[in-house]
């Protein structure tokens, strides 16, 4: 089976969303594997997949708590409203600890972080060793909503890729695994979920009335994610484009990345700093 990574990777400059189908499922198992009943097959897939990185998650803690790494991983998620940001987290990270975990969501930035560099507050919340972090949306809304809404001036934005770059490979120098991942929905798709939201009273507190305002610049977004996309897919830190429609294979989907990047990181539980023999002598001859 052909990796992933490689078939959702942005080859930088290359990538066109339009040529993206957000109903696609590429990569997976053969039908035999999966069944008649994908959704089924991917509930449990991904619960094995989330267990499993739960495991490394734990040895990736442990090994930070000695004090003899500076690895952590960061899952970057981005997405036009109702992409299924939150949706896959709850699904991803089921498996892992919360004592392990970070999950930090951005919104427009506070009056307090206005008066510092746009990646001021990305870095106050980048996962400290040991640690997994979850960003739902980042420092990518100050090339996408900033550029659509003109919140900054051309010649801000357009500075910001190499910004982001060169704070991105620094981190990745000091031991942060970046997974970015692009959920990407259609058009209808969206229209659909907003629908929902609206028809369902527990989901009004997810619906925002600006939302259509930010829809109806869909193709200004478009434009947006794909230059971000195309311009910040590095060799230490890629972009993926996960077709989003499908939500079982979306969340398999983002599952396994992660899976092949903790795989490659391959966390240790530490050896033992005193003599177990010793403790466990003394244990079972005191009272
Ligand atoms: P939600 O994720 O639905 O809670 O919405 C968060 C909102 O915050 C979205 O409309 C984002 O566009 C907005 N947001 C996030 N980061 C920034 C930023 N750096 N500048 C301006 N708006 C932002
Ligand atoms: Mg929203």
């Amino acid at each position: 089976m052909p990796d992933l990574r490689d078939l959702l990777r942005v080859r930088p400059g290359s990538l066109r969303l339009a040529g993206v189908d957000p109903r696609g499922t590429p990569g997976l198992p053969p039908k035999r594997v999966i069944g008649k009943d994908p959704k089924a097959w991917s509930r449990t897939e991904v619960a094995t997949i989330s267990g499993e990185l739960g495991v490394h998650q734990e040895k990736l803690f442990a090994s930070a708590k000695q004090g003899d790494t500076r690895q952590r991983v960061l899952l970057v998620l981005q997405a036009m409203d109702c992409g299924g940001k939150d949706g896959t987290v709850r699904n991803v990270t089921a498996g892992m600890s919360p004592t392990g975990m970070k999950a930090v969501s951005f919104g427009p930035p506070s009056e307090q972080e206005k008066q510092h560099d746009f990646l001021w507050r990305i870095r106050a919340a980048l996962p400290t060793a040991g640690y997994v972090g979850v960003f739902n949306r980042s420092h990518y809304e100050d090339v996408l909503v900033a550029r659509v809404h003109e919140l900054v001036g051309e010649d801000v934005w357009t500075h910001r890729y190499d910004e982001i770059n060169e704070f991105e490979a620094e981190q990745a120098a000091d031991g942060l695994t970046i997974v970015k991942v692009m959920l990407h929905i259609s058009r209808e798709e969206q229209k659909k979920r907003l629908l929902q939201r609206l028809d369902d009273p527990t989901k009004h507190w997810k619906y925002n009335p600006g939302d259509l305002a930010e829809r109806a610049r869909w193709d200004d977004y478009q434009q947006a994610y794909a230059d971000a996309l195309n311009r910040c897919s590095t060799a230490v830190a890629p972009w993926y484009v996960v077709p989003g429609d499908r939500k079982w294979y979306r969340n398999w989907a983002v599952a396994t990345l992660l899976r092949k990047a903790f795989a490659e990181l391959d966390p240790q539980y530490p050896k033992a700093d005193f003599d177990v023999d010793e403790q466990r002598a003394a244990l079972v001859a005191a009272p």
